[in-house]
């Protein structure tokens, strides 16, 4: 008897594969992280009806009954997707939706298959739902320190890491991926590691998760430059932790600029 499974699930990647499959990857609540081959996703006219309900898009959420792939096999299967939110204000507005690619990508690249996290993927659900509204930019950057956190890469924003030095604005920092965290300009003479001033160290530490961010919206607008910095700087140490570039690099400047 086969062991399918049923779980709520964010897509984050889409590959169409054969004239009627796609090759999904899924962040479901319960199961963690997962690679499934949807099997007629793609099959128009009446097999809209059908159990895919159409072709799986980024970013839109629902509830999936699958068969997670055995240990010895890289795919499982999804069987059904009933959409619950499609998010269709994500797909208005280019900048919006780049930056929904950008918290994807995050999410795949740290974590690993197979490993939940319930607590993070509300935190994705809190993040692209703010995404749209005045609170989108800090979600970006809110949702990135979660997800590092949940993986087990907390940055260390406290102070320097080697005297203790509080950031303050106008101090120099330096983020050190290597150590997870910042050094002051004084004991840090490697000149490779990011620069970034102690206001963006200070706001970073103190930014709250999306889900508080939802429930308690910070009544003052967001710097724009302060986040596209804190954005590079942990987009930074993600790809130093994956050892693997990050695609969506290129796109901050126009999720974060006014
Ligand atoms: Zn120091």
């Amino acid at each position: 008897m086969a062991n399918y499974q049923t779980d709520e699930a964010l897509c984050l990647r889409v590959i169409d594969f054969s004239e009627t499959s796609q090759v999904v990857t899924l962040l479901t609540r319960r199961h963690g992280l997962m690679g499934l081959l949807a099997k007629g996703a793609r099959k128009v006219g009446k097999s809209r009806a059908g159990p895919m309900g159409g072709p799986l898009d980024l970013l839109c959420r629902g509830e999936a009954i699958f068969l997670p792939a055995r240990a010895d096999a890289g795919l499982g299967t999804l069987t059904a997707w009933d959409v619950r939110d499609h998010h269709p204000q994500l797909r208005m507005e280019l900048r919006l939706f780049y930056a929904g690619q950008m918290v994807c990508e995050f999410t795949s690249l740290l974590l690993s298959p197979l490993d939940p996290h319930p607590e993070l993927y509300d935190q994705l659900v809190a993040a692209l739902e703010l995404l749209a509204g005045p609170q989108g930019r800090r979600a970006v950057v809110a949702y990135m320190k979660c997800a590092l956190t949940e993986a087990g890469y907390q940055p260390r924003l406290a102070g320097c890491l080697a005297c203790q030095a509080a950031a303050r604005p106008g101090r120099t920092m330096r983020f050190v991926a290597a150590a997870g965290g910042v050094w002051c300009a004084d004991c840090r003479a490697d000149k490779t590691a990011m620069k970034v001033d102690g206001s963006v160290i200070l706001a970073l530490a103190r930014l709250p998760t999306p889900l508080r961010l939802r429930a308690q919206p910070p009544p003052r607008e967001a710097n724009s430059r302060a986040l596209l910095t804190a954005a590079r700087l942990l987009m930074g140490y993600a790809r130093y932790i994956a050892e693997k570039p990050l695609k969506t690099y290129s796109l901050a400047p126009a999720v974060f600029e006014k």
